[in-house]
């Protein structure tokens, strides 16, 4: 390509994602007016793992600011590429084994799928001192699917008291990645599950503040569920080929 075709390219591409988080503005303002919710009361979080860093660049100029990568490498590759954008917001949403943690903790703003003390306790001792303190989600199992990570319900409670006494973490809410094919009515009851557990953790800490639930095939019914940040990769960026 020449360099103005290049251009032409990076332009429409541009306009097409654009448009394409305009389209989920207006899913979101939809579900949230069908239960009386205000749409501000929701995070759009762009998930734009295995995509360019030239896409991210132009969700930015579109005035997207949280973006959410799954895998630590090519989150850091991306984020020091585009350390330019001021404002951005890197979220951490994917595994993370304890040996990545230092990349995670001097890198990233959020991360959203914590599930064990030891990876707390690493994260808050590598949070850099001159960064705010990294906003921390608890994972939660809400189907208690075996190959799936997260906590259980029950654990919730003893681990958020854990991350709370590390001062370099900041405790936000929870995160879960709800069963793939699951019935209207099973989806329903798992939410609920994790709604109402939201709710009691919110009751325990002033902090808590964040349900991270709802992906491109299911935001309606989380954000009738309470969910205040989507996770939406497909809906804005397209197919994943990787
Ligand atoms: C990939 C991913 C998403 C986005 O899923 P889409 O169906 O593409 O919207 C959300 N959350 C997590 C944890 C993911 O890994």
């Amino acid at each position: 390509m020449t360099i103005s075709e290049n251009d032409d390219a990076q332009a429409s591409r541009q306009q097409q994602l654009q448009r394409a988080i305009e389209g989920v503005h207006a899913d979101i303002q939809k579900a949230c007016s069908a239960v009386g919710r205000d749409a501000s009361s929701v995070c759009l979080l762009a998930v734009s793992k295995t995509k360019p860093a030239s896409d991210i660049a132009a969700a930015y100029q579109a005035g997207q600011r949280h973006f959410g990568e799954n895998y630590v490498q090519e989150g850091v590759e991306k984020i020091t590429q585009l350390a330019h954008l001021a404002g951005i917001s890197w979220h951490f949403i994917g595994p993370l084994q304890s040996n990545k943690t230092k990349d995670v903790a001097t890198h990233f703003d959020w991360m959203h799928s914590v599930e064990r003390l030891k990876i707390a306790q690493r994260l808050h001792q590598q949070r850099p001192l001159d960064e705010a303190p990294l906003q921390i989600l608890i994972q939660v199992n809400i189907d208690d699917e075996a190959s799936k990570a997260g906590v259980s319900l029950s654990e919730i409670a003893p681990l958020a008291q854990q991350i709370q006494q590390l001062d370099r973490l900041c405790l936000r809410g929870l995160m879960a990645i709800p069963q793939a094919g699951a019935s209207a009515e099973q989806q329903a009851q798992s939410f609920t599950r994790l709604a109402d557990a939201f709710k009691q953790l919110q009751h325990s800490y002033s902090s808590v503040d964040t349900l991270s639930l709802g992906m491109s095939s299911d935001l309606a019914a989380a954000i009738e569920h309470g969910s205040t940040m989507v996770r939406i990769g497909t809906a804005i960026f397209g197919q994943r080929h990787a």
